[in-house]
């Protein structure tokens, strides 16, 4: 009996969207269907692998035109689908995929890059170029055969059928031709040719398709110029199938590669760079990685998961195996075939899986040595890329605390304050000064504005250079660093930056000792610095505010965006060496009122140059006011 069915809600919408196409790549449905076939049957040959009772067979996917009757045909091999199935695999959206991609592309008016193609949306796609989809199919679990019907608008039918073999086959029914969209053009033989060549060449199943062949000439027949050459048709297997990462390193191009990473992952872009891994010995398997030229639509949603996908002796067994991946390369694409996995491994015998372990070690490494082959042979390849993924690098370096990554660490670049540009910290270390001994580093957004911080002058007369820190995980991973190649980083807000001469120093340790009065009163005036000291590190500048111990203004400020209100111990530090020096202790002795208030003012000056708003704004200006009435 013929059922007819409503679609789901947000079925319809989907279909909506596909006939009221909003997409011009309306060819990509060949490539949805056939990836569905190339599933089906991998899901076959799986269950055949498990169950005695599955029947294999000689798998294959075939393409077929009619012309007279505007149709086009996919038949596959592969499980096929029982009632249930069809209806809850067909009747209504089966992946998140969909639904996420329906949201995409709702925000997005007029989406202009390859949307669509980083979802997947499958099966509907097919209602882009038909007006109407009819799905034979026969599950290998279950004997009866079901037609489902639809013309992709509200409902669809099933009815039982007597389709002959298991598997599926899709019919569609290819719309008229339109001004903008020729559907007629779909039924060429070449078209389709192209099309499998273009998006399905690594499908491991032969995917055939009926191909013009011209007739060995007869013998005895004459040359007539204005006889036609003699054809026929026949079913030509189209795709190269031997997965492009089972064949030998050195007979693959970089185009062979791209050309795969583009269809696999749905990209339009080439990547910036491919990784091809053969291993093997005790453990044996391929890896091809990429890293996209930009971070995927989804990246930075908490959606979007990590992971490679996995195959085990070339069957498809996950989509995104987590364990192959560190989170701070979340951004790799690429797949894993092993040799040594059983192929019911579930997904948390993979968690402790040791040969899922040392190729997920593996990886990582030569995902590292890449990055640096990169670094070191083409530089402004490698800061595109670290434009967009360094942030990843650098939470890998503070994410791996306490492990000595010396690979990743060797792959941060940061702003140098002397040369203006990214440098790594073995190109720092390489320029230091003589007497220099550590690595000083400053919090900022750019050269420009850390130019002017009173901390930066002692430090700049000695022309030491300075890394310049402006993305919030800079510091946290300078942190976790500590050293780097048993030089200390040291941040040029830290009390003493040891740049003076031991002389210098005891000179004005003395003189804190003779002040220590005057520099009590001023503590008095701002009680919330834990310390008014003598500054060793200031030129020109009359004060500054410091950070004493762990935490800096910096992380404080990080640390408030994520409500933890911790501050950092403020140390405020005077040049005894400037007149104004002079002139607040001479306030001191003769005008407490006045000194307090210029104390507030330098102190408020203070940390407005590190960034910090004051908790008072009012009584600043209003003691600033004051003074210039004065
Ligand atoms: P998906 O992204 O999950 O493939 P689709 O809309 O393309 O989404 O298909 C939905 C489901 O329908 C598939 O997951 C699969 O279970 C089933 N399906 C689609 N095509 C076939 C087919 N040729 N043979 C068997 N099952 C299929």
């Amino acid at each position: 009996m013929k059922e007819k069915k409503e679609f789901k809600t947000e079925t319809k919408k989907l279909l909506d969207m596909m006939i009221n196409s909003i997409y011009t790549h309306k060819e990509i449905f060949l490539r949805e269907l056939i990836s569905n076939a190339s599933d089906a049957i991998d899901k076959r040959h799986y269950l055949s692998l498990t169950d005695n009772n599955i029947p294999t067979d000689d798998y294959k996917i075939t393409v077929e035109a009619d012309k007279d009757n505007k149709t086009i045909t996919i038949t596959d091999n592969g499980v096929g689908m029982n009632y249930e199935e069809l209806e809850n695999n067909l009747g209504t959206i089966a992946k998140s995929g969909s639904q996420e991609f329906m949201e995409a592309v709702s925000k997005e008016k007029t989406p202009d890059v390859d949307i669509i193609g980083q979802f997947g949306v499958g099966f509907y796609s097919a209602f882009m170029v038909a007006k109407s989809v009819k799905v034979q199919t026969k599950s290998v679990k279950d004997n009866k055969a079901y037609v489902f019907e639809s013309e992709g608008l509200d409902s669809y039918t099933i009815e039982e059928s007597d389709y002959p073999n298991y598997g599926t086959k899709i019919t569609l029914y290819l719309r008229d031709d339109e001004e903008e969209n020729k559907y007629s053009e779909y039924l060429n033989e070449y078209t389709i040719k192209d099309l499998i060549k273009k998006y399905s060449d690594y499908v491991r199943y032969p995917i055939q398709t009926w191909v013009t062949k011209y007739d060995p000439k007869d013998e005895n027949e004459k040359d007539d110029e204005n006889s036609k050459p003699k054809t026929h048709l026949e079913l030509e297997t189209v795709n190269s199938m031997l997965p492009i990462w089972k064949k030998n390193k050195s007979e693959v191009t970089d185009e062979e590669l791209n050309n795969f990473y583009k269809a696999k992952f749905y990209d339009y872009q080439d990547p910036i760079t491919s990784i091809f891994v053969n291993v093997e010995g005790m453990l044996t398997y391929n890896a091809l990685l990429f890293i996209p030229k930009k971070p995927f639509y989804d990246f930075y949603s908490d959606r979007s998961e990590k992971g490679l996908q996995l195959y085990t002796k070339g069957v498809f067994i996950l989509e995104k195996c987590k364990d192959l991946i560190p989170d701070y390369l979340r951004f790799v694409k690429g797949l894993v075939d092993s040799a040594d996995l059983p192929l019911n491994i579930s997904r948390e015998m993979l968690q402790e899986d040791k040969a899922i372990k040392k190729i997920a070690t593996n990886v990582e490494k030569k995902i590292l040595s890449e990055l640096s082959r990169m670094l070191k042979n083409d530089r402004d390849k490698y800061l595109e890329f670290f434009k967009d993924y360094g942030i990843n690098l650098k939470y890998g370096v503070y994410e791996n605390y306490g492990e000595k990554k010396e690979q990743l660490k060797d792959l941060i670049v940061l702003k140098s304050f002397n040369e203006d540009k990214l440098i790594t910290f073995s190109e720092y270390v390489e320029k230091m000064a003589e007497g220099q001994k550590d690595i000083y580093y400053v919090t900022g957004k750019d050269k420009e504005s850390v130019s002017k911080l009173p901390q930066m002058d002692l430090v700049k007369s000695k022309g030491y250079d300075v890394l310049i820190l402006s993305d919030d995980v800079d510091e946290f991973m300078i942190q976790v660093l500590k050293e780097y190649n048993e030089k200390k980083f040291v941040s040029i807000n830290n009390g003493d930056l040891d740049l003076i001469s031991e002389e210098e120093s005891k000179k004005i340790d003395d003189l804190k000792e003779e002040k220590k009065d005057f520099l009590n009163s001023i503590k008095e005036v701002i009680p919330s610095v834990s310390e008014v000291v003598l500054s060793k590190k200031l030129v020109d500048a009359p004060c500054c505010v410091t950070a004493k111990g762990e935490l800096s203004f910096e992380m404080e400020r990080v640390l408030k965006q994520q409500n933890q209100g911790i501050k950092a111990e403020r140390v405020f530090e005077l040049n005894p060496n400037h007149q104004m020096f002079t002139k607040l202790e001479a306030l001191s002795n003769s005008d407490k009122e006045v000194f307090k208030k210029y104390i507030n003012i330098l102190y408020t000056e203070s940390l407005l140059q590190e960034g910090i708003l004051p908790d008072d704004p009012k009584a600043f200006a209003q003691d600033i006011t004051e003074l210039l009435m004065k």
